[in-house]
């Protein structure tokens, strides 16, 4: 299976069990058998008490073992939405998985250590792409200009990573477009500029952040490659770090905020699955406007020449099993038609 065949991809990506996992002896409980199957050996108890495990198979157009690199994840899922916005299209890529699991490494790179390093993120990967595409001839004599823009959507508000965290406003006129008004396009002529760009979103994104159930695992954050010619759309590659997906607490949370942002969270990811699906179908009609995430995507999910992919990240931890079936399940449904 191609993703130039096919409108949309979902891929599986597993990370390594991490410091902390090891520290506590969790368990390693995903296998990837084969590079489209993943599986999930959940260890249970008969009320007799005799264990057993749990055998629960899951099939993907590609799922990435734990040895994987962005890299390697980046040239099965990203790259070839390059070719789509050089075709006039518009992509889209998502990280969905549970915090922690990896969606922010994958897509913006390493932010965990003293060495930030955003050069190895899909975001970054992807610009690198965009730029050797226009030294192509073919590319070349069309004379686009790029452009990048990154902001973020947080219990319903827009902010602009790349302007001080304004609050945009989203519009949708009577033909149906929908703007984002006042949200900054920066021109950039190089990966350099980009990755510039991705430092100072990515330090808005995190600033104020204080504990686990931080900002940042419960916004959404969208960076988008723009091709313009003479002004005008030409293609448009949005990439998005989505909220983290485990909302269990949020909805009995006795904060009516956290309970608030969780709902609205549950609400946008949902939404977003229907708008895959219905770009998968070809279905004339896209439920966009249920949610603030999917109605500034719009452009995205309708037209001809959309393509969509997505990347659910999981936990390998015996811990994390029941939000890595979720994420699993979730995953499975968006590419169901
Ligand atoms: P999320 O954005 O989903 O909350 P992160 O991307 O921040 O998760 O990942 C959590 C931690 O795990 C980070 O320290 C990150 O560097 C590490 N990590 C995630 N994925 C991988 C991977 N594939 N290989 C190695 N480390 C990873
Ligand atoms: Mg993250």
């Amino acid at each position: 299976l191609s993703i130039k065949e096919h409108r949309i991809c979902v891929c599986v990506r597993k990370r390594p069990l991490n410091r902390k996992e090891l520290s506590l002896k969790d368990l390693d409980v995903i296998t990837i058998p084969s590079k489209d199957v993943v599986m999930v050996h959940e260890p249970k108890q008969k009320v007799d008490l005799t264990r057993y495990l749990e055998n629960q198979t899951f099939r993907f157009d590609y799922a990435f073992d734990d040895s994987t690199t962005n890299e390697m994840v980046y040239r099965f899922t990203a790259r070839p939405l390059v070719e789509t916005i050089f075709e006039r299209g518009m992509a889209t890529c998502f990280a969905y998985g549970q915090t922690g699991s990896g969606k922010t490494h994958t897509m913006g790179g390493d932010f965990s250590g003293k060495n930030q390093d955003c050069s190895k993120g899909i975001y970054a990967l992807a610009a690198r792409d965009v730029f050797l595409m226009l030294k192509k001839p073919t590319y070349k004599k069309l004379d686009l200009q790029v452009y990048a823009t990154f902001f973020e959507i947080y219990s319903g508000k827009v902010l602009d990573l790349l302007n001080r965290k304004a609050k945009l406003r989203v519009l949708e006129d009577g033909k149906q477009q929908v703007q984002v008004v006042g949200l900054q396009e920066h021109e950039v002529r190089s990966t350099e500029d980009v990755l510039r760009l991705i430092k100072v979103g990515n330090g808005y994104r995190m600033s104020g952040q204080t504990s686990a159930n931080a900002h940042s695992s419960r916004s959404h954050a969208v960076f988008q490659v723009i091709l313009r010619r003479k002004g005008n759309l030409y293609g448009k590659f949005s990439l998005v770090d989505l909220a983290g997906n485990e909302r269990g607490a949020d909805t009995v949370s006795s904060n009516r905020q956290t309970r608030l942002e969780g709902a609205e969270i549950n609400k946008s990811l949902l939404a977003l699955k229907e708008c895959i699906r219905a770009l998968g179908r070809n279905k004339p009609h896209t439920p966009f406007r249920a949610s603030k995430l999917t109605q500034v995507l719009r452009d995205s999910f309708i037209g001809e020449n959309s393509r969509t992919c997505m990347i659910a990240t999981i936990s390998p931890g015996m811990a994390s099993c029941d939000n890595t079936l979720n994420t699993l399940r979730y995953a499975n449904r968006a590419r169901e038609k």
